[in-house]
């Protein structure tokens, strides 16, 4: 599940103990298991075996870090992009564009025509007038825009408000009844292809049941639309929801007792055995775009305690992290284990918060921890999807590094930034100099 773990009363990632990398390369610091990724992306790709011709298509935006890219293209994976940016990450990496899929609500012309350049391999439309576009650059280039039309099936993903896309309530893609409409404009359209039919109902979906409900209400329609049209693949998204680790649970569980119950695990296993058997008799080509199970629990983020802070109403542990460099606690509730990098004794119950002027700048709430002082470590698991991909230089801070660790190896795949990148483009107006 994943390769952080205490050994000899250490914390570990692989063959590494982290706290040599908090001291080697200082705090905050993400660290990510090259294993770990490894591991994930083959459980999936195997587990769609029997789907032939299936691709993987890692989403980015969940950690585009150039090394993690690399390692995934290296394994074969293809890429969920959702920005020109994100294209030309998956270039600069070495990735393959001809196995990228275009997805979001607002493609810039510059993304699109970026994008056609690149011969990426198709667009996921999610709206009418987007398709307009797509077909006006494309002819202003000569040539014919691969897309998918990206199906909002209106099914709830039973997951948190802000990670929930498959409804009516959300801006994405074109409503299922609208479909066949869009695509009968499309098919008009000589700057377009009609390549394939896109879904994803949302992220942290922990069970196949609301998979299995969005594909089964698609069927009928993806089988309507290759009656009628050259289609050649059908991507049911992302969304694979992951969970915290039973193991370093049992070794800790002091620390356990506050966690929200784990819900029954979706393995690549059980999601295959639910879904393969529906898609197969189509005989497309079936797409995948995890983010979160492939990069979540292969990374950590490494923080050092500043201050323990007793008021008569609270104990807080103020860590050198902050919100600016994991935003996931204060924007979507989530839930990090927060595991001490050395085996301690006692238990303390505090508010674990970074040093940013926002009372949402926090990582737990009375959460029962490790008895930690000024100076020890701690590690905040799950971090690797979403983590650093959404940090900031809110309240001036620079971005952490970032570390890859292989066996017993490790390199830097970011740098820490230093001051003065905090300031790089920035001036005074002339007029205002003295
Ligand atoms: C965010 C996103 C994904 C990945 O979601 P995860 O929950 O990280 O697997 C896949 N497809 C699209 C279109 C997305 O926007």
């Amino acid at each position: 599940m994943h390769d952080f773990r205490i050994k000899n009363g250490r914390l570990c990632c692989e063959g590494v103990a982290l706290e040599t990398l908090a001291r080697t390369y200082g705090t905050p610091l993400y660290v990510y298991s090259q294993h770990t990724i490894t591991d994930h992306y083959r459980k999936l790709d195997r587990a769609l075996g029997g789907l032939p011709g299936h691709l993987v298509c890692f989403a980015m935006k969940a950690n585009s870090n150039l090394a993690v890219v690399r390692l995934l293209a290296n394994l074969g994976s293809g890429f969920d992009i959702v920005s020109g940016g994100e294209l030309y990450r998956v270039a600069q990496a070495g990735g393959d564009p001809r196995r990228c899929v275009f997805a979001g609500v607002g493609k810039t012309e510059t993304e699109i025509r970026y994008a056609l350049e690149q011969d990426i391999y198709s667009f996921n439309v999610e709206s009418a007038p987007e398709i307009e576009r797509i077909h006006r650059v494309a002819q202003s280039l000569g040539r014919r825009a691969p897309i998918a039309i990206r199906v909002n099936p209106n099914v709830e993903a039973h997951t948190h408000a802000k990670i929930t896309t498959g409804t009516y309530e959300n801006k994405f893609g074109v409503a299922i009844e609208d479909v066949e409409a869009v695509y009968a404009r499309a098919a008009k359209l000589p700057g377009i292809r009609i390549r394939g039919v896109q879904m994803h109902i949302g992220s942290q979906i922990t069970s196949a049941g609301p998979f299995v409900k969005a594909v089964k209400k698609a069927l009928p329609l993806v089988k309507k639309l290759q009656s009628l049209y050259d289609m050649e693949f059908f991507s049911i998204g992302g969304g694979i929801g992951i969970c915290h680790d039973p193991a370093l649970e049992s070794a800790t569980p002091a620390w356990w007792r506050r966690a929200p119950k784990a819900r029954a695990w979706l393995t690549p296993r059980r999601y295959a055995d639910q879904l393969v058997p529906l898609l197969a008799p189509l005989g497309l080509r079936i797409l995948i775009e995890p983010g979160r199970f492939i990069v979540g629990n292969a990374g950590a983020l490494l923080t050092q305690v500043q201050f323990v802070k007793s008021t008569p109403e609270k104990t807080f542990v103020i860590v050198d992290a902050g919100m600016n460099d994991l935003i996931r606690p204060a924007f979507y509730d989530s839930y990090h284990q927060i595991v001490p990098l050395r085996k301690t004794r006692g238990t303390l119950v505090a508010d674990v918060v970074g040093p940013i002027c926002e009372s949402g700048d926090y990582f737990a709430k009375d959460r029962r921890l490790a008895a930690v002082g000024e100076g020890d470590y701690l590690a905040l698991l799950s971090a690797g999807a979403y983590g650093m991909a959404m940090a900031s230089n809110y309240n001036s801070r620079p971005f952490a590094a970032e570390v890859l660790v292989n066996g017993t190896r490790h390199a830097v795949v970011r740098a820490r930034q230093t001051r003065s990148h905090l300031v790089r483009g920035e001036s005074v107006a002339e007029w205002l100099k003295k």
